[in-house]
């Protein structure tokens, strides 16, 4: 297993390539902008890509599927409760003054407990809302892909419409509850740990209170 960060547009999201190395299989996390390097980096790989998992369905995360799917029609994965923002894609991105192309609508409904394998590897689905509806965490091999809930240092906003510090509150302790030794692969900003976050995160530890939304 092998995972590639690409980080991608205004926004500088992280995409994620994670490649089956034994099956030559891969999949897109959050295709978020600039499709063409992500379709590269798949090429690249030498693997052959199956499908895209989408963590939430904000602008910058979703951005490149249009493209993706134009090169490489694969299924979009998606939770059905972010349907009402994946499907105003393109006017999210007009809110945020970034230009964005409506992706086609996902193929596959994705919920709590869902097993979602690439080649050989399975990963499952714990589902996060909070800093949108219908966020999920992308659970296994000791990595998780948290989308925007937990950042190295920081959490994701609740202010967003249809955020809910409530919800993320909870959410959060659920990605806690992975474990301290489990890597952390956030939709911005540098790859942490559980425990790392547990000792610095001023929202892990302790020290910050979540405020907003809800
Ligand atoms: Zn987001
Ligand atoms: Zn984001």
């Amino acid at each position: 297993m092998r995972v590639e960060t690409i980080t991608v547009g205004p926004f500088q999201e992280n995409t994620f390539l994670l490649v089956c190395t034994g099956a030559r299989e891969c999949v897109l996390i959050d295709p978020g902008d600039e499709a063409d390097r992500l379709l590269r980096a798949v090429r690249r790989s030498g693997a052959t890509l199956r499908a895209i998992w989408v963590t939430h369905a904000h602008a910058d995360h979703v951005g490149g599927i249009a493209g993706v799917k134009r090169e490489m029609d694969v299924p979009v994965y998606a939770h059905p409760d972010g349907r009402p923002l994946y499907d105003a894609a393109a006017e999210q991105g007009r809110a945020f003054g970034i230009e964005v192309e409506q992706p086609p609508p996902p193929d596959v409904e994705i919920r709590e407990g869902d097993r979602l394998r690439v080649g050989t590897h399975d990963f499952h689905v714990i589902e996060t809302p909070g800093h949108a509806p219908g966020h999920v965490v992308i659970h296994g091999h000791g990595m998780a892909f948290v989308g925007d809930c937990l950042f190295a240092g920081s959490i994701g906003r609740t202010d967003l419409p249809l955020g809910n510090g409530v919800e993320l509150a909870r959410s959060l302790e659920r990605i806690s509850a992975l474990g301290d030794a489990t890597a952390v692969y956030p939709g911005h900003g540098p790859v942490t740990t559980v425990g790392r976050e547990k000792v610095s995160n001023p929202f892990l530890n302790g020290t910050a209170r979540i405020v907003g939304g809800g």
